[in-house]
């Protein structure tokens, strides 16, 4: 977990300088820009995060809303979502 949040933290920095330094041609800084985003969105999904509305399903299994895309239903025994790869965090 600390490897993700420093590389997060690492690709935040390099992005905010990019940004302050002028590239030419002005596209080239897009293009960084949008590398380090894609980057920091991945790493993101890596740090487990909790579903929203946890109900029971029609078989009593823990089910519960992605907080992230908020467009698939999950079952508790997954790790992951499905849809957008967010790592889920079951705990009480
Ligand atoms: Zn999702």
């Amino acid at each position: 977990m600390n490897n993700v949040l420093e590389s997060i933290e690492y690709f935040r920095k390099a992005k905010d300088y990019a940004e302050r330094e002028y590239y030419e041609p002005k596209r080239d800084t897009e293009i960084i820009t949008n590398l380090f985003n894609t980057a920091i969105k991945s790493l993101e999904k890596q740090i487990p995060r909790k579903p929203l509305e946890q109900q029971l399903n029609i078989n009593k299994d823990l089910i519960g809303l992605c907080p992230i895309c908020m467009e698939m239903w999950v079952i508790k025994y997954k790790g992951y979502c499905a849809n957008c790869g967010q790592k889920l965090d079951w705990r009480d």
